[in-house]
């Protein structure tokens, strides 16, 4: 039989990790990225470099693979919905429509009846003067945010002129959750109430960028049973195929709150790599080409360091490690402040 071909949009370090997976499942890897450096592309069979609207080289990328999937939830709408006339993309498109758009996102999971921060939705500088209520807050763009990009922490009313907010976008205003905590929780969907749940993460952020993640998370049985009960109601809800991250606040009073879905693999879920028997990006793989579905298993506790900026320069250099330490490097061509370089994961089971 000749080999299943997987196409990845998006080639970042998410893409890298599932091409790595896909090569385990001898399933070949192509990966279409808008960045002519992107890192994904020392880790796949095929590399196509072309815009996301470049419909000559979607056409040819379609006609390259069997099975379409992404791994970033911000490819334009219309380039998925056409792929997806010619191919199976996993997830549908239709999902990326709602979880694009924080709104949308927000205002599906208030639907199930799930608790979300408090939110409004800001479209000019005068409708936040009056929402003292809503204080202290996030100002957050509507669309194409991650790692706290397009996020203003505001505090009072009297900040708004200083902050030099641009009003030709679209916002939404969150209160903030005095956080005790955040977790994550990562499904993957097979079909019909087929899926792998992971035990939740626990995360702590820094500058809003994930710096630390760790199992198990330090939470009541409650709030675990519970989480993982939401993001399967999402990700049933969605008819979601493949793997998914529901991001948890916890309070002061052990409220859950969802804060968003990433309808893809994720950073937090980079420890299932060496923590389980089969990973996030070994599950997606498998879910996304039909292939068979394995209990999981955990085989260790452990602990996530994500490397950013500066971070990796040590180890880079062959700063040595102990047996139960696993160092990735992405391989980007340049060091950034606040771009994410690699991590290490570490089991401990005390
Ligand atoms: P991104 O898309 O950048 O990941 P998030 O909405 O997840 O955006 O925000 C990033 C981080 O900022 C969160 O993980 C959390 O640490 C902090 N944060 C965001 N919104 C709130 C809020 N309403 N209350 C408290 N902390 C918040
Ligand atoms: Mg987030």
């Amino acid at each position: 039989m000749s080999k299943i071909r997987l196409g990845i949009l998006g080639g970042g370090q998410l893409g890298s990790m599932l091409s790595a997976a896909a090569k385990k499942l001898d399933v070949k890897s192509i990966i279409f990225s808008d960045d002519k450096y992107a890192p994904a592309q020392k880790f796949c069979d095929e590399f196509i470099f072309a815009k996301y609207d470049d419909k000559n080289k979607i056409y040819e990328f379609s006609r390259k693979v069997d099975y379409i999937t992404f791994e970033f939830e911000n490819i334009p709408y219309d380039t998925l919905e056409e792929l997806s006339k010619l191919k199976q993309v996993s997830p549908k498109p239709s999902i990326n429509r709602i979880i694009q758009h924080r709104l949308a996102e927000k205002d599906f999971v208030n639907k199930l009846n799930l608790r979300t921060t408090r939110y409004v939705h800001i479209e000019n500088k005068k409708d936040l003067e009056p929402l003292t209520d809503f204080l202290p807050g996030i100002l957050k763009t509507t669309t194409m945010g991650y790692d706290g990009k397009g996020q203003y922490p505001i505090n009072n009313i009297n900040q708004i002129s200083n902050l030099n907010i641009d009003f030709t976008k679209k916002y939404i205003l969150e209160k903030l959750v005095k956080l005790k905590k955040e977790i994550s929780v990562i499904v993957t969907r097979f079909g019909n109430n087929k899926y792998e749940i992971y035990e939740p993460i626990e995360n702590i952020h820094e500058e809003q960028i994930l710096k630390y993640s760790k199992i198990p998370a330090d939470i009541s049985t409650k709030l675990y049973s519970q989480s993982q009960q939401w993001s399967v109601q999402i990700a049933e809800e969605l008819k979601f195929i493949g793997t998914l991250c529901v991001e948890f606040f916890i309070d002061r009073n052990d409220n859950l709150y969802v804060n968003e879905i990433a309808p893809r693999v994720h950073n937090s879920g980079h420890l299932t790599i060496n923590a389980f028997n089969i990973s996030q990006f070994e599950n997606h793989v498998r879910a996304v080409c039909a292939l068979k579905q394995i209990k999981l298993k955990k085989i260790s506790n452990a602990r996530m360091i994500n490397l950013i900026g500066n971070d990796i320069i040590p180890y880079r250099k062959n700063l040595k490690l102990d047996k139960n330490q696993y160092f990735f490097d992405y391989l980007k061509k340049e060091i950034k402040e606040k771009r994410k370089m690699g991590h290490i994961t570490i089991l401990k089971n005390d």
